[in-house]
């Protein structure tokens, strides 16, 4: 029987897919010791070519080419198919269905991790799609979590910031002191949490930065992916 393998579909940026195969690995190391590591199948774009397509609005175009990695992932063997990147999870139902393999949803263990924290009112930073578009607060807000974001000009700097600097591997102290002083305003605001709702933003600030609990939705995510991996018969045979 051949193994089961995980399909990352990544690059969006490389800078956070790094993050996501190190610490899948990471945690499967963990839990099987010795020379385990995970069964990955990495589909990696250009990420100019999707970013260009969200600045288009062209999310069509965006879920086909997104839909036929991922349906290249199943047939090389992947059997669950993880988007390393929150803002492309507004086309995740077409991605998935295009795939034919179940979607591990980046809101899920994020959801998972809030509830079980006992989190109500939570602050939500990532990109401009992700604060202002429906198809990621509507989950959080089926859950029963409240969700803040920051006001039109933080959300512009917490966007401008991602693109411009955190997706081309740029970390810069005036960039991690203005988000965290939007997080005061959120504070501010009555938020119990902020969900670091963009897969780089861990590489600016941590729970080192601030008392306020922060919820790391690339290390939940990759958590998730590789507790997926361990629940499957991986032995040889
Ligand atoms: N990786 C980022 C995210 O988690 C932003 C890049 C993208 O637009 O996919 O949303």
């Amino acid at each position: 029987m051949k193994k089961t393998m995980l399909g990352l579909l990544g690059g969006m940026s490389w800078e956070s897919t790094a993050h996501y195969y190190a610490q899948i690995n990471q945690h499967v190391r963990a839990a099987k010791g010795g020379l385990h590591s995970a069964p990955i199948l990495l589909h990696s774009v250009d990420f100019e070519s999707i970013a260009a397509l969200q600045r288009a609005g062209d999310w069509v175009q965006a879920a086909t080419l997104l839909g036929e990695a991922g349906r290249g992932l199943a047939q090389a063997g992947a059997g669950a198919l993880v988007i390393c990147t929150n803002t492309m999870h507004k086309v995740a139902a077409p991605v998935a269905e295009a795939a034919g393999i179940p979607l591990l949803h980046i809101t899920d263990p994020t959801i998972a991790a809030l509830l079980a924290a006992k989190v109500g009112r939570v602050g939500l930073i990532g990109t401009r799609f992700t604060m202002e578009d429906d198809f990621y607060r509507a989950r959080l807000e089926g859950a029963g979590l409240q969700v803040i974001v920051p006001d039109a000009a933080d959300r512009a700097e917490v966007h401008r910031v991602i693109f411009d600097e955190l997706c081309q591997g740029q970390v810069l102290a005036s960039s991690r002191a203005s988000y965290l002083a939007i997080i005061e305003r959120l504070r501010a605001g009555g938020v119990e949490a902020v969900i670091l709702g963009c897969t780089e933003i861990a590489m600016l600030i941590g729970s080192d930065d601030t008392d306020l609990p922060l919820f790391d939705t690339t290390a939940l995510h990759a958590q998730a992916a590789a507790e997926w991996l361990l629940q499957q018969d991986n032995t040889d045979k």
